[in-house]
């Protein structure tokens, strides 16, 4: 590792002081590894537009673990997790690096990208993660995953209202959907109000921060799912995109 890339890895290491988080040697080489493989393989295949290492480590990877700020419990809790739209990965695998006690579910409907997640889990010997090629409108159904999962994180995949029927029926009653958010969200969360309480869900409450040592402003927006989501939600796939619930 050259001169600089130490010195975003310090950075990265001072970020998360921040969270408290402390990696041990083994979760920084994971992260490492992770970098290595993203760049690697988004040659070939579109996987992300951030590639230098210092905004990988700050916009992808401490930007996923900010979910501390909003649920510190995370840290130590057996948690089931399902991450929807996970793409090549966010915020799902970083938290899994952070607390491997959780049991993890990547979601997303791009095959390449799960073929891509299925070698990294490989790679970097993650247990207890599960991936799947899917829309998440149709792996909600009760013989699926329906209301298994104590949380539900989302990130960069849709509108509040959208991303409400997509993400909260895999919610179990008592349990949290947080949407990572990057811009202010008082309007988007007006109109998903009642779209929320119709999908069993009511708004806990708003974290709004800015990522360490920069000005990237982060709103995670916490969801508790106090009663079950009614049968016909979520409706047919893309159903929630084209006509967001009201
Ligand atoms: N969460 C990742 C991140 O923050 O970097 C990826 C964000 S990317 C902009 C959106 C991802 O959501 C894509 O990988 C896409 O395939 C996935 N996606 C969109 N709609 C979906 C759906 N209905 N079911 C499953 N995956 C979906």
């Amino acid at each position: 590792m050259n001169d600089l890339e130490q010195s975003c890895l310090e950075q990265f290491r001072k970020d998360l002081v921040q969270f408290e988080i402390k990696l041990t040697q083994q979760q920084e080489e994971q992260f490492i590894r992770y970098y290595e493989m993203l760049t690697e393989w988004n040659e070939v295949m579109n996987l992300t537009a951030i590639t230098e290492f210092e905004e990988v480590l700050k916009k992808h990877f401490v930007d996923s673990l900010s979910l501390v700020k909003a649920w510190d419990a995370i840290r130590e809790k057996r948690v089931s997790v399902i991450d929807v739209g996970t793409g090549a990965g966010f915020p799902g695998i970083p938290l899994k690096i952070a607390f491997p006690q959780i049991r993890l579910t990547l979601l997303d409907s791009l095959q390449k990208r799960i073929r891509f997640l299925n070698e990294l889990i490989a790679e970097l010997g993650l247990q207890e993660v599960e991936t799947i090629h899917g829309r998440a409108e149709d792996f909600a159904a009760p013989s699926k995953k329906r209301e298994q999962y104590d949380l539900c994180v989302s990130r960069a995949v849709a509108n509040l209202s959208t991303l409400s029927e997509l993400c909260l029926p895999y919610v179990k009653e008592g349990g949290l959907f947080i949407s990572y958010k990057s811009e202010k969200v008082a309007e988007e969360a007006k109109t998903a109000e009642h779209a929320i309480s119709v999908l069993g869900g009511k708004i806990e409450g708003q974290k709004e921060f800015f990522l360490p040592d920069s000005d990237i402003y982060r709103n995670l927006f916490v969801i508790r799912k106090i009663r079950n989501t009614p049968k016909k939600y979520p409706r047919k796939a893309g159903a929630p995109a084209k006509d967001p619930l009201k």
